[in-house]
């Protein structure tokens, strides 16, 4: 299975666009993401059997499941993205880290996809991890079809859990499934643009892909019975209270469709891949700077969406992963940089994807890209090839949670520190905060999680040469100063304002009481969340 075999050559652009579906699972550590993606790549004839990814034992914190999962099963993923045929369709699954992989690349993931699966867990329903990717969603208007998993044993009610949708994060739940017996006791769901029964019978730890039984409804109340009664009843509830499917409200981004079932049985998996051919939205042309969208058939055009150092210092392997988003990509092509107008040669793409996967000869809107030896790429640029020239908007920051105030140990080295810092800022690899207060030689380090802070330390120390010292700052939950005549009022005893390096000021706060606190005490400073926030 590889990239090249799915993309097929030398297609139109815009045709083989209209195949693709580029997507994420958001969701939080443990709802079964790694699980739904052996799933889906098992319904999808990737692989032909599931079940080796569940082990954490082996986890090491920088290696994504992903990795493990591809030197177990040898199939076609990259640290970003598995790929896969499915019917008529390709389908990229873009990887969105989590565990202690959760970082600002997680949120710059969902930049390139064209929409988004939210895995809830059925004990738990809306999570904290599952929010703040949801608020990246929310601000980018990212379609969301939501998956309830673990059905197969105890959990919550289910018209609880859309409640929970419904109230917490505001999207209208549009059930295309409705569970036939509780969670825990599931026999089934109720199919309802049919209104038959779709029962499963349960495979050993889902290792092959479960068995379907369809039932008209007169079937399914004779062999089903009561928890067939009940679940029709709900679902006529469902209709008569906005339930039903509306694809315009879906694409909209207020209204989500809802599927119920069980990565590790197999259960739900088929309609979850059915509707995401069906349902998700294929890659549109995308707007430049200007608001210009470029046509799907332009010559090729990408944006970097992510950059992976290597920690071996011994060699600094960068891979920039990239989206395309019109035209076709071949290996070997020169592109432009749009940022610095310099010229990047392609041909290392074979390296990485060529060696093992033989993956990356072609690929087309909607795919992913990565490029290796990438040293001038940095998170957000263009490349694109022909003209006119193009220009797409940057990826903006998102809410960063852990602070550190970070200085050099070694006085004479005091230089390399300042362009070590610049460099990582510009890269993006943590953002840094500065104010006058604290001056250039102690900038604030922040971080979506604690993981960039070790690249960081790694980078600064093995390749600027410059020692530092870290320290944490109690700090957890940031806004923005929308107006920089507060700062006075502000930069307090337990809060600080800080300048972004877009020159936004941010303020500081030790915990959402002290935010509180502040703002009861001056009311009339004006605060806004920053994206990613809860
Ligand atoms: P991730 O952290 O979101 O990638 O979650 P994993 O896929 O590693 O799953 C976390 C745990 O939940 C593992 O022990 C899985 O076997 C289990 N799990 C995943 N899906 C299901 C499911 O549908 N039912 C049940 N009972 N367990 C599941």
């Amino acid at each position: 299975m590889s990239a090249g075999a799915t993309a097929g050559r030398a297609a139109d652009p815009a045709q083989e666009a209209r195949r693709r579906r580029t997507f994420a699972v958001i969701s939080h550590p443990d709802a079964g993401k790694s699980t739904l993606t052996e799933a889906l790549a098992l319904h999808a004839k990737v692989i032909s059997e599931a079940g080796a990814v569940h082990g954490k034992a082996g986890r090491r914190g920088v290696v994504s499941d992903w990795l493990e999962m591809e030197r177990t099963r040898g199939i076609s993923i990259t640290s970003a993205a598995l790929q896969f045929a499915y019917e008529d369709c390709v389908i990229n699954l873009l990887d969105t880290p989590g565990h202690a992989d959760f970082s600002e690349d997680t949120y710059r993931v969902l930049s390139a996809v064209d929409s988004a699966v939210m895995l809830l867990d059925a004990a738990k329903g809306l999570e904290p991890q599952t929010l703040k990717l949801f608020d990246v969603c929310r601000h980018r208007g990212i379609p969301v079809i939501t998956f309830i998993n673990k059905w197969d044993r105890p959990g919550r009610d289910a018209l609880e859990l859309c409640d929970e949708v419904q109230e917490r994060i505001g999207l209208r739940p549009m059930p295309l499934t409705w569970p036939v017996g509780e969670s825990g006791r599931f026999r089934g769901v109720l199919e309802r643009s049919s209104g038959e029964f779709v029962g499963y019978e349960r495979t050993s730890g889902g290792a092959a892909i479960a068995s379907e039984q369809r039932l008209s409804p007169g079937e399914a109340r004779a062999e089903v019975g009561a928890d067939w009664d009940r679940a029709v009843e709900e679902s006529d509830l469902l209709s008569a209270s906005g339930g039903d499917f509306d694809a315009e409200a879906f694409h909209a981004a207020t209204a989500t469709p809802v599927l119920f079932g069980s990565a590790v049985r197999n259960f739900g998996i088929g309609q979850l891949l059915q509707q995401l051919v069906a349902l998700a939205p294929r890659p549109e042309p995308r707007p430049d700077v200007r608001g210009r969208p470029r046509e799907l058939d332009a010559p090729f055009s990408a944006f970097v969406f992510k950059v992976q150092t290597g920690m071996d210092p011994s060699h600094r392997d960068r891979v920039a992963f990239a989206r395309v988003c019109s035209g076709a990509f071949e290996r070997g092509m020169v592109v432009t940089h749009a940022a610095t107008g310099k010229p990047f040669s392609t041909k290392y793409a074979q390296h990485v994807f060529g060696q093992q996967r033989d993956t990356l000869d072609l690929a087309n809107p909607g795919d992913v890209v990565g490029l290796v030896n990438a040293t001038a790429l940095r998170v957000g640029d263009t490349l694109y090839t022909g003209k006119p020239a193009v220009e797409y908007p940057g990826i903006p920051s998102f809410a960063p949670e852990h602070f550190a105030v970070v200085s050099t140990t070694d006085p004479g080295r005091s230089k390399q520190f300042r362009r070590g810092i610049e460099q990582l800022s510009q890269e993006g690899v943590v953002q840094v905060l500065r104010s006058d207060k604290r001056g250039d030689a102690s900038p604030v380090l922040a971080a979506v999680g604690p993981m960039q802070f070790e690249v960081a330390m790694h980078r600064m120390e093995n390749e600027f040469r410059a020692p530092v010292r870290m320290e944490q700052l109690p700090y957890s939950v940031v806004r923005v100063l929308e107006d920089d005549q507060q700062r006075a009022l502000a930069d307090g005893r337990r809060s600080e304002v800080l300048d972004r390096a877009d020159g936004t000021p941010l303020v500081l706060f030790a915990s959402e009481h002290e935010m509180r606190t502040t703002q009861r005490l001056h009311p009339e400073l004006k605060l806004s969340p920053v994206v990613g926030a809860q």
